[in-house]
């Protein structure tokens, strides 16, 4: 849908603004508007690189007048819904971080990415809770939940969320904690940005410096016997190691290691954060000694700034498609399916499949709200693909289909918010990341903030009368 924005309102705009817009056709739109991920495609009217909180506020209230929808993009890693005839708020040039080491906390603003905060907690010898990669924004990682290596002993970012400053659909700045809007709060720790845009984030870090992870590489035609071995091996881990285990066709890329490039492979991949990360190493012992020589073997003491290289997630923007499920376990029913989907000879596009084990600290309590639903599931399995060109992207999400329905009698129904497929999720996928109660409640908070689903180019919650 083309919505054309009228020359005098868009002056007057400009006119307030400490950062910059961009309408179609004019210089910056593209870039200002593209997406991390190659395969988003996303045409808004106007796309505002935002200064500051002033200038979230003004294109929020341009776009309330306008009746346009509001999207927010820091990077596009998670483009939720292409944001189409509405105003992009692009949060990229507000990068601050603040690491207060008295109180443990970092203070960062909208757009700032792991990588900015990992320098200046480190220095204090203190961690946030990243995920796979640091060049994913932590605000709306922290918005859909947020959790990596750490996450089954210290939790989801969302849950060590202390206070934010938050642009409502009306246009105001509040700041929300567990005293100030207190329903906000709950439903900004894994609302997926439904009820106002961030403009900075307050939350806790931990005392982390060094650990101990890696992964073990085997040929992938050894999938039944590693994966037989890690459901035993990760039965009986301590909170403080979170594992997995992943299908990787590695692509021939130069700065991939060199006995990985263009092969296909399972890795088992995991990080030890407890006191002593030595004892990492006891932990990883016996499944080293059960499987044998590895491919590669790259579990080992790391400083926590180094944790991007237990998932070798690519860097650089590039496109891909993904899709998510959550599973009840790894039986040997479900072991056989994923060889059948991703093992040697299955023909499989995905560069990667991956199982991550939950529990622990990512377990559902009462008092927060969860974004993996009722949160019965013990592993999530996520599968991406590449997709430079639309004859990729039909393939892979083809692909994507039948994994989807070869695994469907070993999944819980359950969906995670950070993990839901690029553009256009379904309703009932959304609401499957929530439990039934917690989804409830959400539809009332967004009846109450955003009536009119301003903030509607997300995983969306619609208001009860949309
Ligand atoms: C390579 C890769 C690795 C990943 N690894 C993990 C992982 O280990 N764990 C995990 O939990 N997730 C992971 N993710 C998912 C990632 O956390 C989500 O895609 C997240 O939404 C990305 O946030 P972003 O700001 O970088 O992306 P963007 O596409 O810029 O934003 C995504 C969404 O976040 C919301 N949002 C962004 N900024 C704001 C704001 N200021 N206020 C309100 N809402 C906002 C909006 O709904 C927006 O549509 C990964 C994604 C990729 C592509």
């Amino acid at each position: 849908m083309e919505t054309v924005i009228q020359g005098s309102t868009l002056q007057t705009l400009r006119a307030g603004l400490r950062g910059t817009a961009h309408a179609p056709g004019e210089e910056g739109y593209d870039d200002a508007s593209r997406a991390w991920n190659l395969a988003a495609h996303q045409q808004p009217a106007l796309v505002v690189v935002a200064g500051g909180a002033a200038d979230v506020m003004a294109a929020v209230r341009f776009a309330r007048e306008g009746g346009l929808g509001v999207g927010v993009m820091a990077t596009g890693h998670g483009v939720g819904a292409a944001c189409d005839g509405g105003v992009l708020i692009n949060t990229s040039n507000m990068r601050g971080v603040r690491v207060d080491p008295v109180s443990r906390t970092a203070r960062v603003e909208a757009g700032a990415l792991w990588t900015d905060l990992i320098h200046e907690s480190q220095v204090h010898g203190l961690a946030g809770l990243l995920g796979s990669t640091s060049y994913v924004g932590i605000v709306g990682y922290t918005m859909g939940g947020g959790f990596g290596w750490l996450g089954r002993k210290y939790g989801f970012n969302a849950a060590s969320v202390r206070e934010a400053d938050v642009v409502t659909a009306d246009g105001e700045l509040v700041r929300v904690s567990a005293e100030e809007h207190p329903d906000l709060f709950w439903g900004l720790g894994g609302g997926g940005g439904n009820f106002g845009i961030v403009t900075s984030l307050k939350f806790d870090l931990y005392p982390i410096g060094m650990l101990y992870g890696g992964n073990l590489i085997y040929p992938v035609e050894k999938a039944p016997e590693v994966l037989d071995a890690y459901v035993r091996w990760s039965a009986e881990l301590p909170d403080e190691m979170t594992s997995g285990v992943a299908f990787l066709n590695v692509p021939p890329l130069p700065a991939l290691p060199e006995p990985l490039r263009g092969k296909s492979v399972i890795a088992v991949r995991g990080c030890y954060c407890g006191e002593s990360p030595g004892s990492g190493e006891e932990l990883v012992r016996p499944l080293r000694e059960e499987l044998g020589e590895p491919i590669m073997d790259t579990f080992g003491m790391m400083p926590y700034a180094a944790m991007d290289s237990i998932s070798m997630d690519p860097v650089d923007p590039m496109g891909a498609r993904q899709h998510s499920e959550m599973l009840s376990d790894l039986s040997p029913e479900a072991i056989e399916t994923l060889v059948e989907v991703a093992g040697a000879g299955s023909g499989s596009p995905l560069i990667l499949l991956e199982l991550r084990q939950l529990g622990g600290a990512l377990a559902r309590t009462a008092d927060r709200l969860s974004t993996m639903g009722k949160g019965d599931s013990k592993f999530i399995m996520n599968g991406v693909g590449p997709a430079f060109t639309p004859e990729m992207a039909e393939g892979v999400l083809a692909y994507l289909a039948r994994v989807t329905d070869a695994t469907r009698p070993f999944q819980t129904g359950d969906t995670y918010v950070n993990f839901m497929e690029l553009e256009g999720a379904s309703a009932e996928r959304v609401k499957a990341a929530y439990a039934p109660e917690d989804f409830e409640r959400l539809v009332a908070l967004k009846d109450r903030y955003d009536p009119q689903n301003i903030l509607r180019f997300n995983r969306n919650i619609a208001p009860s009368k949309a």
